[in-house]
């Protein structure tokens, strides 16, 4: 205290204030004199926080457009948007940097990169320093909103008549490239039950020789979320077998001396839908 001013040092108080949860900090000043009293400071906003966020979206011409516009309390530079999928474990994130003194943004992709779903929007920062790894913030993250993109009747436009090559399959969290020996052609759309994403199609596979086959399964049947099928069944209604050995997969009870190379897989990977 100095002529009646008071000075102190904000920066001695930045360790707490950083380490703090709360967004918006209040410092109170305390007297103690003959009369002790308080009063109400400053108050420091100590977290950069999006708000008030609007998405507004619409279907064209097998593309998705995003316009995305928020508010923001508090103020960073080099800012970072990322847009995750939650109907797909471990599904590709779309990133797309925020120009300076802007808060609104416009995403425009195939409706085969941003299928009907379950998605996260996240607002960061850019950090040079980081490692690089970039992983997919919780729920209740800072500056996070889950939303639903897309609906149920847009998926007979984006998958019929389409065709989708058999990358991998899953197991747990094993994922198991298979080649580029399967591949399938999406004929009906057909759920069982209301909300369900499930078409029929056809599998082939091309054997050594160069020449595709219809396989003897068919027709088959499975779900498609994004790029990935949580079953593929054939007429008979049985699940999808892969022997790990003979790179093969089948729908009967074969392959008895192939032993633990023996799968169930629990998620198909797929990938393509150009229509040929
Ligand atoms: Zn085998």
């Amino acid at each position: 205290m100095h002529h009646g001013i008071a000075t102190f040092d904000l920066r001695r108080f930045s360790d707490t204030l950083r380490a703090s949860a709360v967004p918006l900090q209040a410092i109170d000043f305390l007297g103690l004199g003959e009369e002790s009293f308080t009063f109400l400071l400053l108050r420091v906003q100590t977290r950069w926080q999006v708000a008030n966020i609007h998405v507004d979206q619409h279907f064209k011409e097998d593309s998705r457009y995003l316009n995305i516009k928020w508010e923001e309390d508090g103020k960073v530079g080099r800012r970072i948007f990322r847009l995750w999928p939650l109907h797909v474990l471990g599904g590709d994130y779309i990133e797309k940097a925020v120009p300076d003194d802007v808060c609104a943004l416009q995403i425009v992709a195939p409706v085969g990169q941003l299928p009907p779903g379950r998605y996260r929007l996240e607002w960061t920062q850019y950090d040079p320093w980081d490692s690089g790894a970039v992983y997919l913030p919780p729920a209740d993250g800072d500056n996070c909103l889950d939303i639903e993109l897309g609906a149920l009747s847009e998926m007979p436009q984006i998958y019929l008549g389409k065709r989708l090559l058999v990358t991998a399959v899953g197991l747990g969290k094993q994922k198991i490239e298979i080649g580029g020996n399967y591949w399938l052609k999406i004929d009906e759309f057909n759920p069982t039950f209301e909300g369900e994403p499930r078409f029929i199609g056809n599998i082939y596979s091309t054997g050594p020789d160069g020449v595709t086959r219809s396989m003897p399964y068919n027709p088959v049947s499975f779900y498609l979320v994004g790029c990935q099928m949580p079953f593929l069944v054939d007429k008979d209604g049985d699940g999808v077998t892969y022997c790990r050995r003979c790179r093969v997969l089948f729908w009967e009870d074969a392959h008895r001396e192939c032993g633990d190379a023996v799968i169930l897989p629990d998620t198909i990977f797929v990938e393509g839908g150009d229509g040929q």
